[in-house]
């Protein structure tokens, strides 16, 4: 078996967070746009698609209310993404009309069209306001699974997932976005996020533990070339390149109380879940803890004591 017959697949997930991108639109910073962003992405894909006949592509939106896949959605049959159908293919092009290769006017298509469905089908309601970017890293997570599980005896398959993540972090999702990391670590995924707006601390983490690359983009309208110079290469072209230099982690982790970034925590020894205050019974797993009183306040009540 050669490493040429190999696989790889890219999984982009895009933050299509409305609210974000509207004030965004809004903003004096009014030249870059969702669809300018989505049609950065396409760019990648398609030049992802093109360095490689063994390369494959997923693309998954990323919105407060649902992760929908983009490409390949429900009319794409399993022998068109491994490259061996031609039958069904056809159904989804309409040919193309300036030269360029078919499969790509089609997967642009389909995607602006997805996209295009996504936005006016939005309904804002309630108080959903963040990303679900946790279940659309899982929702990858089971693509990948599910193509690793299709390929083809002796051919080995390894992929990667990028985040072009816009809104900020959600401490709501804090526990599923750490247990979809160690799920992606396991699987040996590498996590990219290439961030439009302010840092986040959890794909700062994301990416530390998988070996992927955390850059924050400094000039939006630009994202194209860095997603082409940054996120193109994969793993081993990486090594050659010199890229922007890793950054500094924070690894501070969110109490499962009140979900605030802590630096010292209590730990409940059964399950590991984090508080930021002492509590007697721990909220996640029940247990009872036997020790009367952190030593401390005992201490401090004994001597009020004395004084009176
Ligand atoms: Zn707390
Ligand atoms: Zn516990």
């Amino acid at each position: 078996m050669s490493a040429d017959d190999d696989l790889s697949l890219l999984v982009v997930i895009i933050d299509t967070n409305p609210i974000w991108w509207g004030k965004k639109a809004l903003g004096e910073a009014g030249q870059f746009t969702l669809s300018k962003c989505v049609d950065a992405a396409m760019v990648l894909g398609n030049s992802h698609l093109l360095m490689n006949r063994n390369n494959r592509l997923a693309m998954i939106a990323s919105h407060t209310q649902e992760s929908r896949f983009l490409y390949p959605g429900k009319g794409w049959a399993a022998a068109d993404l491994f490259g061996d159908g031609g039958s069904s293919m056809e159904s989804n092009c309409s040919g193309s009309k300036d030269g360029k290769y078919e499969l790509l006017t089609a997967i642009n298509d389909a995607i602006a069209e997805e996209i295009k469905d996504l936005m006016t089908k939005t309904d804002m309601r309630g108080q959903q306001t963040e990303t679900l970017l946790a279940g659309s890293l899982a929702k990858a997570l089971c693509y990948i699974n599910k193509m690793s599980k299709d390929v083809k005896g002796n051919q080995e398959m390894k992929s990667r997932i990028l985040v072009i993540k816009a809104a900020e972090d959600s401490a709501l999702q804090y526990m599923n976005f750490m247990n979809v990391i160690f799920a992606a670590q396991k699987q040996s995924v590498l996590i990219d996020a290439c961030v439009l707006d302010s840092d986040s601390g959890l794909l700062q983490q994301a990416c530390d533990i998988t070996g992927g690359m955390y850059l924050k983009v400094l000039h939006m309208p630009s994202l194209l070339q860095y997603l082409l110079w940054v996120f193109l290469p994969d793993q081993e072209q990486r090594s050659q390149l010199v890229l922007p230099p890793p950054i500094h982690v924070d690894y501070r982790a969110a109490c499962f109380c009140h979900r605030n970034l802590i630096e010292i925590g209590y730990v409940c020894s059964v399950c590991l879940s984090i508080f930021c205050n002492f509590s007697p019974i721990c909220s996640t797993c029940e247990t009872a803890f036997k020790i009367s009183l952190p030593p401390v306040m005992k201490a401090k009540k004994k001597k009020l004591k004395l004084a009176a």
